[in-house]
């Protein structure tokens, strides 16, 4: 039988993508290590081609074939219409976990040189907001849902644990913001403080996410590992990126349940494209996390070793602060290649094992109660009535149903039963009606009583059940 090499699939992406991706790869093939690149398009070529998801079915066959990835950056056509070909990827391949590591770089020079800062954002990457549900509930009034599964946040927490292990880290924080989304991100500090434990030797704290802002622009070199949702990870990683030099040396793995995307940071920079400036130190350091991934420690150790040793010889890439003579992309990569098998003199190497990544099911997951009931409703009405006539109206609605109106809220503050504080309101009201029998609660036939009774005077846009989940509250209160 002829011996197969070990493939992976390269999307050289849009901008700057070409040049970083073409050094990288050469790069690699300076390790000596055995695989073969398999190069596939997507984005903006692939839009302008009319395929609506940026990602064309060679490109998917392929990534379906080696599982491996290492991906430039891809342009997002901003407007309606084309959807990023990035988030496409990631939910088709449903990469969960977005790791983004930074270190101190030698010659790399920030306010915070000199603090030996090593920190690695772990970000959940397929839920939250970024499911991109989205509507107009009234022509001025947006809806986003932020939508965070239990299964999620456990799966994220527990690769924040087992990274931590395998790279040999000390702690994790959970960055959330729990205290006002007390059910969507505190879902994930629960589920964090709840699994913790399972790592006895990894320091575990819950922080949160605006005090984590301030904490990392203070005093950063407190942070070893951070899991957080996505969007925050979103802003936080970008942060942690400017703290120890910028995008063009932040490297990033997808992490997904069979298939595993390598990628810098950094877009396509347009206004750098084609010029041969470009910092190929993100993508590089892309690589070694694909060549670690896929046991390649010793070709990974080689090129991170290799770029320490060149930024320590003084070499600089165009985006280095102060960098007079600056080096070309190509430039840059070639001096890399020849200072591969160099050992850095300023930072040490690290021992990594392989990551046990959390077992994949195809079952659907689901959280059983014991029991469970309907006790009220919010019903969302478009209506330019102030909130007195709007509220009479709404008590006759409900008059001769199972509900009484018990809170009228607009842009989040109460304003039936009437409070003193004068809000400027818009004409989208949350109307909440509770059960008149709340101990028996309601059916749906109940339900869509009352929203037919609401619908002969009112517009409503949307509906949600107040439901009890073994006599808790799973909805959040109002400030009645
Ligand atoms: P960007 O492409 O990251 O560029 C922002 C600026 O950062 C550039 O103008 C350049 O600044 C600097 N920069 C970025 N990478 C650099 C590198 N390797 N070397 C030197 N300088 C670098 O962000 P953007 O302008 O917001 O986004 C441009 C496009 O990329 C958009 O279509 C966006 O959707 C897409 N994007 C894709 C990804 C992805 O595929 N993962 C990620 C982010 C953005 P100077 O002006 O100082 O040269």
């Amino acid at each position: 039988m002829l011996f197969q090499r070990r493939k992976f699939t390269v999307i050289p992406g849009d901008g700057i993508g070409p040049e970083v991706i073409a050094v990288a790869l050469k790069v690699v093939d300076a390790t000596g290590v055995d695989i073969e690149p398999e190069i596939h398009q997507a984005g903006a070529s692939i839009f302008a081609k009319g395929i609506d998801s940026g990602v064309p079915k060679d490109t998917i066959e392929s990534i379906e074939r080696t599982k491996v990835v290492l991906k430039g950056p891809l342009a997002t056509p901003i407007g309606y219409g084309n959807k990023s070909a990035n988030v496409t990827l990631r939910t088709l391949f449903e990469t969960y976990g977005n790791l983004r590591p930074v270190r101190e770089l030698p010659g790399v020079h920030t306010p915070f040189s000199g603090r030996k800062l090593d920190i690695v954002i772990v970000r959940e990457n397929v839920e939250d907001l970024y499911t991109g549900i989205e509507y107009m509930q009234t022509p001025g009034v947006a809806e986003s849902l932020k939508l965070i599964s239990r299964m999620g946040c456990e799966k994220i927490v527990e690769l924040a644990f087992e990274f931590a292990t395998a790279a040999c880290r000390k702690r994790v924080h959970c960055a959330t913001k729990s205290n006002i989304l007390k059910l969507t991100e505190g879902m994930l500090q629960h589920t964090f403080e709840e699994m913790a434990p399972r790592y006895p030797k990894i320091e575990s704290k819950h922080i949160l996410i605006d005090n984590c802002a301030h904490q990392l622009a203070m005093r950063p070199e407190q942070f070893d590992v951070i899991v957080t949702t996505n969007m925050n990870g979103d802003i936080l990683s970008d942060l942690t990126s400017g703290l120890t030099g910028g995008l063009g040396f932040a490297p990033s793995a997808n992490i997904g349940n069979d298939v595993a995307i390598f990628e810098a940071v950094h877009g396509s920079a347009p206004d750098i494209a084609g010029k041969n400036i470009a910092n190929p130190t993100a993508i590089i350091l892309s690589a070694a996390m694909m060549l670690r991934h896929i046991g390649e420690g010793k070709a990974a150790e080689d090129i991170e070793q290799a770029v320490l040793v060149t930024l320590e010889s003084g070499v600089r890439s165009g985006d280095m602060t102060g960098s007079a003579k600056p080096t070309s992309t190509t430039g840059f990569a070639d001096a890399i290649i020849a200072n591969l098998g160099k050992a850095s003199s300023s930072t040490k190497k690290r021992d990594f094992r392989p990551v046990r990544l959390p077992p994949s099911s195809d079952r659907v997951s689901s959280v059983r109660v014991g029991r469970r009931s309907v006790t009220g409703i919010d019903v969302f009405i478009e209506s330019s009535d102030s909130p007195s006539e709007l509220a009479e109206s709404l008590t006759d609605a409900a008059a001769d149903t199972s509900f009484a109106l018990h809170v009228v809220t607009n842009r989040g503050s109460t304003v039936f039963p009437a409070s003193d504080r004068t809000s400027s309101l818009v004409d989208h009201y949350r109307c909440r009606f509770m059960a008149k029998n709340r101990t028996v609660g309601v059916t749906n036939p109940e339900i869509l009583r009352l929203l037919t009774r609401i619908g002969e005077s009112h517009v409503w846009m949307h509906v949600e059940k107040l439901q009890l989940f073994d006599g808790e509250d799973a909805f959040s209160r109002t400030t009645k």
